[in-house]
């Protein structure tokens, strides 16, 4: 644990950083297991390009729980170890891919992502001026999940003209 880091919090204790930040580390793992389980499930119409982005983000997942565990460790706190703690303390919980079709995936992975973007919304609120370390970090994992609802929401568009066109 490094002091003068720390030291430069201001009006904020590393826990409650820490304990905001364990939280979207859950999420995290919580959202690349669900990303990388859609992909091999999926059934369907596009389904392909649907495989290609569910892919890319459960990667870009996996990266902001590495750069979260990392600044969880900066700060002095250790990020959870126990993978069966992740449900009890995320923010957005995990929705498990029942129905396969594409439609229903599309729609779960987007209700993920407008959750994350919610959720860091809501953090970047709470520690604004108070720690900048994690505020860039955080700014720049919500600009990641802005573009995944982005993505998604884009593919759904296109499927749902597409079976309007064909009158799927
Ligand atoms: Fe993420
Ligand atoms: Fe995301
Ligand atoms: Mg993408």
């Amino acid at each position: 644990m490094a002091k003068r880091g720390i030291s430069i919090l201001k009006d904020i204790e590393a826990s409650t950083v820490i304990d905001l930040l364990n939280r979207a580390y859950c999420d995290e793992w919580l959202a690349y297991y669900q990303y990388f389980i859609e992909a091999k499930v999926i059934k369907g119409l596009m389904k392909d390009a649907v495989i290609a982005e569910l892919t890319l983000h459960a990667a870009d997942e996996l990266r902001h729980a590495t750069l979260i565990s990392t600044r969880i460790i900066q700060l002095g706190g250790t990020p959870i170890l126990h993978p069966g703690d992740w449900l009890k303390h995320s923010n957005c919980g995990y929705d498990a891919p029942e129905n396969p079709d594409v439609r229903s995936i599309l729609d779960q992975a987007i209700k993920g992502e407008q959750c994350a973007i919610t959720t860091y919304s809501n953090i970047l609120d709470i520690i604004r001026t108070k720690d900048i370390v994690t505020y860039d970090l955080v700014s720049q994992i919500l600009a990641d999940e802005v573009e995944h609802e982005e993505d998604l929401q884009s593919l759904f568009d296109d499927l749902k003209e597409f079976m309007e066109q064909f009158k799927l």
